[in-house]
């Protein structure tokens, strides 16, 4: 690694801290790319000298807005909406909504940051954006969720279209969330724009598959890098953290290829089953009911219930998949699991682990699949359901599983691939972050200033 490539990363990283002084996921972010990028710097300083990371770290444009509603007992309410345009070298905009009260702007700029890269490791034409509110639509009616997003599309449908920037779900942002915004587009824009939006529901639009294709696609992943070492998920002890899209499919995947799933978990605690997960209960709990997953217990007594997030990670397991939120899994958490023998981590939420949580797993030789690569298969199926929006036709469930299956196995290869081509060798962090840093930086080479 050059001096010089050092030194450019370093510089870059201190602008970009001078610069939003208070965005500390947005820093994290970037500094895990930063130190991945340096080999790739050193042996072709055009990006340098084109400032390609000047441009990269800047979105392309920042939107932030006033989403007023008015609640059930008529009062009005006022939440901030964001949507970010990160980069769009290789397609439109691409990246979902987040609701949950801890968003504000660095959170969105974490989040879009590593979209643009985890979309072009999907192989698919899409650029990187993100958007959402620090509207918690948990406790609200569904009245309350309705006008809500119904405000908050009211603003965002000037900003995006079928071509320029396609939202689609994450944290808080369902099948519900995505109707009543594709209704509220419909009304305002004018005419079926089916494209609009992925995520949608499966009698307007929606993709086969999509629902289940961030978490199956986080099992693919790890099950392609544990098959290199001639491991696999059968009887293997699994502990999922979270209990919302990416979690539910991950157990259903991972228990359909024979793993043990013992644990999940909610905002307020985990589930312990050491009879393995009854994956039904919790489907009707959280996708249903939206009810805690405490609920898990009365259905089933011999499971226990435990306060707090991080005590999921005290529990012996072979496999370990974070689906739940940012900085989840810390270096303590991650001290434990390596003493009671995890082989390996598989990141179904965006940037779960910390970065000496992350530093930690490789410096133990446990095999770890990053966010960017493990969880693409969401927004990978998200492209899909475009394309068969175009053309106006849906695939069966199978065509589009199959589809998924292909997209992480060459995702897979490709980490590998580039992590071994500049000198990091199983260091997947590293090969992900180059492998979609490439494709991204090329285009923008060619396409100019
Ligand atoms: N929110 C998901 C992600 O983090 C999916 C985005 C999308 O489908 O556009 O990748």
């Amino acid at each position: 690694v050059s001096n010089e490539a050092v030194q450019y990363v370093q510089r870059i990283y201190a602008e970009v801290q001078k610069r939003d002084p208070h965005e500390p996921e947005f820093h994290q972010a970037v500094q895990e790319f930063l130190e991945s990028i340096t080999p790739v710097l050193t042996r072709h300083p055009q990006y340098m000298k084109h400032g390609i990371l000047e441009r990269l770290v800047e979105p392309e444009r920042s939107i932030s807005f006033r989403v007023p509603w008015v609640d059930d007992a008529g009062n009005t309410q006022v939440n901030r909406g964001f949507r970010i345009q990160f980069n769009s070298a290789i397609g439109p905009y691409k990246g979902g909504l987040r609701f949950h009260p801890s968003v504000y702007l660095g959170i969105i700029k974490f989040l879009g940051f590593e979209q643009i890269f985890k979309n072009s490791l999907t192989g698919l034409p899409m650029g990187g954006g993100k958007g959402g509110s620090d509207f918690d639509p948990k406790d609200k009616s569904d009245q309350e969720v309705m006008r809500f997003t119904q405000s908050f599309m009211t603003e965002l449908y000037r900003h995006i279209g079928q071509d320029t920037d396609v939202p689609a779900g994450d944290i808080g942002v369902g099948a519900r969330e995505i109707g009543y915004m594709f209704g509220q587009y419909k009304r305002i824009h004018g005419g079926h724009a089916a494209g609009v939006l992925t995520g949608k529901g499966l009698l307007y639009g929606g993709s086969l598959a999509r629902k289940e294709a961030t978490g199956y696609g986080c099992v693919y992943f790890v099950q392609e890098m544990l098959s290199a070492r001639g491991a696999s998920f059968k009887d293997r002890k699994v502990v999922i953290s979270g209990s919302g899209n990416v979690s539910i499919y991950a157990i259903e995947k991972a228990q359909q290829l024979g793993a043990h799933v013992i644990a999940c978990s909610d905002s307020n605690g985990y589930i312990h089953d050491p009879q393995g997960i009854n994956l039904a209960t919790v489907k009707r709990l959280k996708e249903t009911e939206r009810l805690r997953i405490s609920e898990y217990v009365k259905e089933h007594p011999h499971a226990e219930y435990v306060e707090g997030c991080s005590g999921i990670w005290s529990l012996p397991c072979d496999i370990a998949l974070p689906c739940a939120t940012q900085n989840e899994l810390d270096l303590e958490s991650a001290r434990t699991l390596i003493l009671n023998g995890v082989q390996a981590i598989g990141e179904g939420a965006n940037m779960p682990t910390t970065l000496q949580a992350v530093e930690l797993f490789l410096e133990n030789q446990v095999l770890f699949a990053p966010a960017k690569a493990a969880n693409a298969g969401g927004v990978a199926v998200s492209g899909l359901e475009m394309s068969q929006n175009s053309m106006r036709l849906s695939w069966t469930f199978e065509e589009v599983d199959e589809k998924l299956q292909g997209i992480m196995k060459n995702i897979y290869s490709r980490t590998v691939q580039a992590a071994e081509d500049y000198g990091v060798a199983g260091n997947l962090v590293a090969g992900a972050n180059i492998a979609g840093f490439l494709k991204v930086a090329d285009t923008m080479l060619a396409q100019g200033i």
